[in-house]
């Protein structure tokens, strides 16, 4: 592979960083990692119209479904320029986005796509994703949220869990259980819930960050109807992985990590007074700082693999897995090295005016734990990189 751009990509990747510059919001330093969601929401609603106006909510979704057509290439680069401006990156790209919108263009039906693609395309509806029960997170097959036909409804009930801006948002993709007497992976129903309809109630949980983050969604004898399904009753297990391989290579993109490393080697610079030992005389420091750059390369390369299946029209499977699991075990790395550059400032948090880089680093030193279990902990992407990267056996 060229990693160079091509002439055409270096000429996007320039008007990108231009767009950000000139109209980006410039919000307070470190004010994305402030934990809340709906605060940054609302700052930004204007860089976001801004960003649908020229298409580039969604570079790479077809031009028929409100994108720019662009390719997956040019949308990482996208990314890329959207990460190192730290330019603020919609809600309802992760979810919206990122995994309902893809997973309806590729098994929605024709007025599925012409409802939902456009309305994600403006930010009319975020969106969020109930997969995750509390007794089902990592076995999500075992999934016992109920869904029983009724004329042309189903009706819902059931918990849901962990469901990231739940709080925010209109729509859910839901997994619920239509035949409990088949085996646990057939007998799922992938359905678009509108998080409106009566009987859904939402209770904000809080991360140990302090974000306001995610939810707990109870839903009793909520109606959604037949034409909401994705794809055909009791094979909603076949969408919801195509959602995951989304997901996940989303989440484990490396966009950023060089970044990171840079601000920090910054920081350790200019504040070298502040330490009891300056980045000259402390070689493991050095050293540490140096195998994280390594990394982040590494993840950047990791991350190009996706983009390189992803433009050849191919769904990423373990190999998104891979992604995920290195690049969010680096994040986790990197948090750590940061809170040793900071030293024992490191642990004050925004709001402090002590705290070094308003208090970024020891927002993501608590909030990377999150990051190596949501889309699937660690330990799954192992048993998926072993088993179909692999072909090893399974275990017990
Ligand atoms: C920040 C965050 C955001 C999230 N957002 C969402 C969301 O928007 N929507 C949603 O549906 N869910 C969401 N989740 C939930 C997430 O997907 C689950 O937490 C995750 O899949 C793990 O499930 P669990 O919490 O039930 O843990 P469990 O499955 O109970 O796992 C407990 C431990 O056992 C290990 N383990 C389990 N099975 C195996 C195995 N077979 N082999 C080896 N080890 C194993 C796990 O790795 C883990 O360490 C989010 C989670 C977090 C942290």
């Amino acid at each position: 592979m060229d990693f160079r751009d091509t002439p055409a990509e270096a000429t996007f990747r320039q008007e990108v960083r231009e767009f950000i510059a000139k109209e980006a919001p410039k919000l307070e330093p470190g004010a994305e990692f402030a934990g809340d969601y709906a605060e940054q929401f609302a700052a930004s609603q204007g860089w976001f119209k801004k960003l649908g106006e020229r298409r580039w909510l969604v570079p790479a979704w077809p031009k028929e479904y409100g994108g720019a057509g662009m390719t997956v290439t040019e949308q990482f680069l996208f990314n890329e320029e959207m990460a190192i401006a730290r330019a603020p990156r919609p809600l309802h790209m992760i979810i919206g986005v990122g995994m309902a919108g893809p997973t309806i263009i590729v098994h929605g039906t024709e007025e599925q796509k012409k409802y939902f693609l456009p309305r994600i395309l403006t930010g009319e509806d975020i969106w969020c994703q109930g997969y995750s029960e509390p007794e089902a997170g990592s076995d999500l097959a075992s999934l016992r949220t109920r869904a029983v036909r009724d004329g042309d409804d189903y009706v819902i009930n059931g918990q849901k869990i962990w469901t990231s801006i739940a709080h925010l948002a209109r729509w859910m993709i839901l997994l619920a259980r239509t035949d409990p007497d088949a085996p646990k992976h057939k007998g799922i129903t992938y359905f678009l819930m509108d998080m409106k309809s009566p009987g859904v109630e939402t209770r904000p949980l809080t991360n140990m960050a302090g974000g306001r983050e995610f939810s707990e969604v109870f839903l009793e004898n909520v109606r959604i109807p037949r034409s909401n399904i994705i794809g055909e009753e009791n094979r909603g297990w076949y969408s919801a992985v195509t959602t995951l391989d989304f997901e996940r290579s989303a989440i484990g993109s490396a966009v950023g990590m060089r970044q990171s490393v840079e601000d920090l080697v910054r920081y350790a610079r200019e504040h070298s007074t502040d330490f009891t030992s300056t980045l000259a005389e402390n070689a493991v420091l050095r050293y540490e700082l140096a195998d994280r750059l390594v990394e982040a390369e590494v993840g950047r390369m990791l991350s190009y693999r996706i983009v390189s299946l992803q433009s050849k029209g191919l769904i990423p499977n373990y190999e998104a897995s891979i992604v995920k699991l290195y690049n969010m075990e680096l994040n986790q790395r990197m948090a750590r090295t940061g809170m040793h550059v900071l030293g024992m400032y490191g642990q004050l948090e925004r709001g402090s005016k002590w705290a070094p880089l308003r208090g970024r680093i020891k927002y993501s030193y608590l909030r990377s734990i999150g990051s190596t279990i949501e889309g699937g902990t660690s330990e799954i992407q192992r048993n998926i990189v072993a088993t179909r990267g692999l072909n090893l056996p399974r275990g017990d």
